[in-house]
Order: structure tokens, then C-alpha cells, then sequence
């Protein structure tokens, strides 16, 4: 049961968890122990917290409350990926989703931010549905603790079950600003799950001013949805590139690496549509484009669903266009698709909701036309 007048311990970062003690009368170091209870532990309620009063769990318990979203569906892909379905708080059918990802030794979790997204890239399904609302920071660090629950009993001890952490789930997580912060605050946090800053990543299409900010606040990596070589084709696939034009965006990149106090590059993502920017020319554009930043470059080859207008290119296209770029002497790599068999992949992430700007009304509409 939601209780909304229950302060939910989930979503606060250390900081904010210190506050929480200190305004209930109660010493700084209970933050630490309760932290490692949710985090490390993955306690559900106080009664586990054995080291903590009773006196004091009764009291959490009056006022506070440790509550994940809700799973609708958990699937377990042939190839080991897991995806869940999460129900968001307060709005009936708010549905996000997540995926964790094993790749040998490591465990990437692809972590929801919002319930849809406001930005509308021509070619990404979650755009194509609008936008509801931002998840909160429980909402957000809940999907961690989700999918490492979902290996039995959470032990701080045992083998890490989400290694690495990639903001690219629904959403633009830069719009999403300060819940994003606080929950990545967590996956870094040595008493939550301590995951080292070089295996947490933002993903962003590219929201100028906030880079700057992300600047001052974390030094997580840093992923650009970059899509195209030129501001004419970025307009149209990445809207927000009308506000923020490519040398805007580089700029910031630029500055966000400056900022770090280690040496890093910025991953430079690469949806490969066909026809439209698979092209060599484009690959031989991006090389100048991109000649002065540190970086390496992911190519995501497009992934289809209905009605979307645009094709993947085809291996050989996509091969092709990777041999320039890593012929010019940029890291590149291809991403292969994961989780086929259970609606998994980049950008077939459709969750389901209700959407508050009608865009997906319309685009229902355009779908009818078209068919
Ligand atoms: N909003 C953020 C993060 C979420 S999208 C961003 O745009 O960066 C995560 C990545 O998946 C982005 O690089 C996005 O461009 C890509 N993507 C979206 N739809 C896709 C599709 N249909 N096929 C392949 N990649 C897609
Ligand atoms: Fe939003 Fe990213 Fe999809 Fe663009 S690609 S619509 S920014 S989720």
C-alpha cells in the first residue's frame, strides 16, 4: 500500500538521508547503516535491520518506508537478458522499462528515467509515444535494486550482479536533472552499490545547458546520441538539435572532460539508419567532425518497429562505414542487438502509458494514413 504521507527511504541519496536522520533528532551514522540495509542488503523493512533499535524501527516505521515500483513482468531472454516491466506510481497503466544485459564478466543495466520522452527523435519508439512524466529517484535507483534482487538474496559480499549502469532506458535522463543525479549518486555510493564513475553513463541527445551542470554535480561517463554528421540531417532526426546545433553540443562535451579530474573520452552513439546517414561521405564527415574530441563511437545499427519509417543498413553498409572511421583511427564498435526475442533492444523500448502531449494520438493517426 502507498502511504503518501511516508517519507520513501529508497530514492534518498546519502545526503539526503542524512538530513532525514538529523530532522527526526537522530545521530548522522544511522544514514550509513540504513543505506547498506536497502542497498546492500536489499531489506524491504525495518524489522531486518537488526542493528538498528527496536525503538528506533518502530519509529522508521511510523514515518517512513522502503517501496520499490511495482514489476508487472519479468522475461528472461535465450540469450540471458532480463527485462522488466515496472509499474510507476499513482497512474494506473505508467509503465517504464529496464534491462539488464551479461556479457561475460560484466552486467550492463539499461535504467529507465522518465515515463516517455518529450524530445521526439524521428526514429526512437519512446519518442513516438510522447511523454507522461519524470520518474522519481526512487523510481529510478528502485530498477537497480530490482534486477539485482532478482538473483535471490542480496549479498554485499557475493558476485556483483549489475556491473555497469547506462542511463538509456526511456527518457532523457538530462531532463530528469535532479532525481537522475541523486540516484547515480547512489550507484556510486561506497555504502549503496559502489559501482566505480567509469561504469555509469549518461546518455543524452544532447540537452546543452545541462552538461554543463552535470559538470558540476558528477563526473559519471558521458554518452552523446549523435546520430549525424551535419545540422541539417541532426535537426531532422534530433529535434533539440534546432536549440543546441552540433557545435554547441561538442563544446560541451569538451568542457565535461576538462571538468573530470581523470582522462576519459566521451562515447559517441551512432544510430544507423539506411539510406539516411550510413553513407561514406557521412563517415568521412564525422571523422573531421569529430577529429579534436576524445572519444569512441558506438554504431547502433537501427532497430526496426512498426511503422517507423526507416530500415537498418545492412552489414555490409554498416562494415563499410566502421572501416573509415576506425581507418581514420577512432575506437569503433558496433553494438550488437541483445534480447531480440523479448522486445529488449535499443529503441523498441515502448512501456506503456498514458500520454500527456498527444503526440502518440497523432502518430497513431499517421500510422493509419500510411498503412
Ligand atoms: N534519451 C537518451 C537516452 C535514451 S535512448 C538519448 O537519446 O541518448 C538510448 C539510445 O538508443 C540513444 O542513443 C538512442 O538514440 C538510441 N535509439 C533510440 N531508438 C533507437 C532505435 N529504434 N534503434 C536503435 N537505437 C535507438
Ligand atoms: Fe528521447 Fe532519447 Fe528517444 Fe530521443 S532517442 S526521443 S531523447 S529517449
Amino acid at each position: 500500500m502507498t502511504d503518501a504521507t511516508k517519507v520513501n527511504l529508497l530514492g534518498l541519496s546519502p545526503k539526503k538521508m542524512v538530513e532525514f536522520f538529523e530532522s527526526i533528532g537522530e545521530k548522522k551514522f544511522r544514514a550509513t547503516q540504513v543505506l547498506k540495509w536497502i542497498h546492500q542488503k536489499g531489506a524491504e523493512n525495518f524489522d531486518e535491520m537488526t542493528d538498528v533499535s527496536k525503538k528506533l524501527r518502530a519509529k522508521l516505521q511510523d514515518i517512513s518506508e522502503i517501496r520499490a515500483p511495482e514489476i508487472v513482468s519479468q522475461n528472461i531472454s535465450q540469450d540471458g537478458t532480463r527485462k522488466w516491466v515496472i509499474r510507476t506510481e499513482g497512474g494506473g497503466n505508467n509503465c517504464v522499462e529496464t534491462v539488464l544485459i551479461p556479457d561475460g564478466d560484466r552486467a550492463t543495466l539499461c535504467v529507465s528515467s522518465q515515463v516517455g520522452c518529450s524530445l521526439d527523435c524521428s526514429f526512437c519508439s519512446t519518442g513516438k509515444q510522447g511523454f507522461n512524466r519524470n520518474l522519481t529517484p526512487a523510481e529510478i535507483i528502485g530498477q537497480v535494486w530490482i534486477a539485482i534482487k532478482s538473483f535471490g538474496l542480496m549479498d554485499p559480499n557475493g558476485p556483483r550482479r549489475v556491473t555497469n549502469v547506462v542511463m538509456m532506458g526511456m527518457g532523457e535522463p538530462l531532463m530528469n536533472f535532479e532525481p537522475v543525479v541523486d540516484s547515480m549518486i547512489l550507484m556510486m555510493d561506497d555504502h549503496a552499490y559502489g559501482l566505480s564513475k567509469r561504469r555509469v553513463t549518461l546518455s543524452t541527445s544532447g540537452v546543452v545547458p545541462k552538461i554543463y551542470e552535470l559538470a558540476k554535480r558528477t563526473d559519471v561517463s558521458l554518452a552523446i546520441s549523435l546520430h549525424a554528421p551535419t545540422n541539417p540531417l541532426r535537426d531532422e532526426l534530433v529535434p533539440i538539435n534546432k536549440k543546441y546545433p552540433i557545435a554547441e553540443l561538442l563544446e560541451a562535451c569538451q568542457h565535461y572532460l576538462d571538468s573530470l579530474p581523470d582522462k576519459r573520452h566521451i562515447t559517441i552513439e551512432y544510430t544507423m539508419m539506411a539510406g539516411v546517414n550510413d553513407q561514406e561521405h557521412q563517415a568521412y564527415e564525422l571523422v573531421e567532425l569529430l577529429k579534436n574530441l576524445e572519444c569512441k563511437i558506438n554504431l547502433i545499427p537501427f532497430n526496426p518497429f512498426p511503422n517507423s519509417g526507416y530500415e537498418k543498413p545492412s552489414n555490409n553498409q554498416t562494415r563499410r562505414f566502421q572501416k573509415i572511421l576506425a581507418d581514420n583511427g577512432y575506437t569503433v564498435t558496433v553494438r550488437t542487438t541483445r534480447g531480440d526475442d523479448i522486445d529488449a533492444a535499443c529503441g523498441q523500448l515502448v512501456g506503456d502509458f498514458h500520454d500527456k502531449t498527444r503526440r502518440s494520438q497523432k502518430y497513431i493517426e499517421l500510422k493509419e494514413v500510411n498503412s
